[in-house]
């Protein structure tokens, strides 16, 4: 929305080795480099898998590419005996740019709980890494708590503490809308949307709040993406299933073509 530069952010998971990555990033800089995409306009990142980081920041940096790319969780520590973790610092020195924390399948398959969110929301920016923190209700918690509270609280918890200028991007992604095909209704991402700008002045102020890019996510494709960039709170998406199909996540960064 207005002054803040739309992000498409494709979250690959688990997908597409080290190989095949540099095969996607290669094809998807191919595919926006033509005069129908303004890479001043939006932004376009790639969530790999970890395995992946060094490679794709290799392509990038070699052939200079417009892509932004960050990793999809870090540790809580720095270094240290936590076998199996990886730290903010060496996704920092791959110059990754963002780090996703507390995606839902984070949340729900690895216990992390609204605090472990907050302390890698606080380890990413001490390393210099953008969190795209992830918030949403579940359809048990839409149904008992109606739609913004459990995103309002999660969002609280995860951003206390924060300085006012911070380097932050929220994704809304309601859990029921994952995955599943049926995305949330523009309207109903516009409201939640709305709701965390809201706790964002409380938490930033003003200026914090408004610099700061909302995404939503949650069965985001190219046929879609264009209703929810229509809402004002609503400022680029956080995209699955879709990000690992060329040709669609094309056409989803070039929505407004
Ligand atoms: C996600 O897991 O972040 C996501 C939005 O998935 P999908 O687009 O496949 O619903």
């Amino acid at each position: 929305a207005v002054n803040r530069t739309p992000l498409i952010a494709g979250n690959w998971k688990m997908n597409l080795d080290h190989l095949q990555a540099i095969a996607f990033v290669q094809k998807l800089a191919w595919n926006l480099a033509d005069a129908k995409h303004d890479f001043g306009a939006v932004e376009a990142a790639v969530f790999p898998p970890f395995t992946d980081l060094r490679s794709v920041q290799t392509l990038v940096q070699a052939d200079k590419l417009p892509i932004a790319y960050g990793a999809q969780d870090l540790s809580v520590h720095d270094s240290g005996a936590y076998t199996g973790e990886i730290s903010g610092a060496f996704i920092a020195q791959l110059d990754a740019k963002y780090v996703i924390i507390g995606h839902s399948e984070r949340r729900q398959y690895h216990g992390e709980t609204d605090e472990i969110v907050a302390a890698k929301v606080q380890a990413a920016v001490k390393h210099g890494l953008v969190p795209v923190l992830c918030v949403g209700e579940t359809a048990e918690d839409l149904e008992q708590y109606g739609p913004s509270a459990v995103p309002v609280g999660q969002l609280e918890t995860a951003i206390a503490g924060l300085p006012a200028d911070v380097d932050l991007v929220v994704a809304y992604e309601p859990v029921w809308a994952i995955g599943s095909g049926q995305a949330a209704t523009p309207e109903q991402a516009g409201s939640v949307a709305k709701a965390l700008r809201d706790v964002l002045v409380e938490s930033l102020g003003a200026e914090g709040a408004a610099a700061t890019r909302i995404l939503y996510g949650g069965s985001v494709k190219a046929a879609n993406i264009a209703a929810f960039m229509r809402e004002p709170d609503v400022d680029g998406a956080l995209v699955g299933g879709a990000s690992l199909d060329i040709d669609e996540f094309s056409a989803i960064i070039r929505y407004q073509k």
